[in-house]
């Protein structure tokens, strides 16, 4: 009657004691040594695990620092200063990190373009954008239903009269709004460069006029009034290379329908 009792205790006891040591020794011999560098490093990472960097979050940038010397001027959420943060741990030397903020191409609010037909369906640009290119008149712009907002870690995002806009005072450049838009609408651009044609429709003028007053039409006035040759019309479309923009407005002056703005500070 007793050894029906003492024997099962006997063997639990036993086989818990003799896997406590095994996993104890295999832990110690299958450890693997973390390097405390990539762990400080991680820590001044900013977490938004946005990808920028080219790795699938901050741990992985960090491991990617120390382990395969990886520079350290890649995390465009974090900027420079995270930049030198890092360098100090490593002993490498930082290189700068090129500011830029996300903005949404396309002015075609409800005050410009109108809607083609009532959306009922599920609530995002990706969903209505497979019904003719989304509901606005112009199949070029921003559907407006915040697939952008939805993804922005940082608040920067807000719908307005049916068009994203992006707050540069609190964009950190991550880019992950850019890579959720089912319509391509947003660039990152540099902070330093003022100047941006917020329209993306490559249709002919005449088209474009009748799909949203905002739109550009390819006249190329803007491309004659640069000085610098900044800017090029190709496909009905304006588009200005930040590198050589001095940001002195004329060809924004010229534009008949306004569709260069200056938008590197809030509008
Ligand atoms: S607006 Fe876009 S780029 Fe800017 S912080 Fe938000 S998700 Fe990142
Ligand atoms: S910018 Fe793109 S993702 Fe954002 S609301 Fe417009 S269409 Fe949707």
């Amino acid at each position: 009657m007793l050894n029906e009792y003492i024997i099962p205790v006997a063997v639990f006891a036993v086989t818990g004691l003799t896997s406590g040591v095994l996993l104890t020794a295999a832990s110690k011999i299958f450890e693997v040594k973390t390097d405390e560098r990539t762990e400080k490093i991680s820590e001044i990472l900013p977490q938004a695990n946005c990808g920028s960097c080219g790795y699938a979050g901050c741990a992985d940038y960090a491991d990617a620092i120390i382990s395969k010397g990886e520079k350290t001027n890649l995390c465009r959420p974090g900027g420079t200063e995270t930049a030198k943060k890092i360098s100090e741990i490593t002993g490498s030397d930082a290189g700068e990190v090129t500011e830029t903020y996300a903005a949404v191409l396309c002015r075609g609010d409800c005050s410009a373009a109108d809607t083609k037909y009532v959306f009922a369906g599920i609530h995002s640009c990706a969903s209505v954008k497979r019904y003719y290119a989304g509901n606005s008149t112009c199949a070029y712009g921003c559907a407006g239903y915040g697939d952008c907002a939805a993804v922005c870690g940082y608040n920067a995002v807000s719908i307005e009269n049916s068009v994203a806009h992006i707050d540069p005072e609190l964009c950190r450049g991550c880019g992950s709004c850019a890579k959720v838009c089912p319509k391509g609408l947003i660039a990152l651009i540099p902070r330093s460069k003022g100047y941006t044609v917020l329209c993306s429709s490559r249709d002919n003028g005449k088209a474009t006029k009748l799909a949203c007053k905002n739109g550009c039409i390819g006249c190329r006035m803007c491309e004659k009034a640069c000085k610098h040759e900044a800017v090029t019309v190709t496909d009905f479309h304006a588009s200005i290379d930040p590198s050589k923009c001095t940001g002195c407005g004329s060809c924004a002056e010229k534009c008949p329908v306004g569709a260069i703005r200056k938008i590197n500070c809030t509008e």
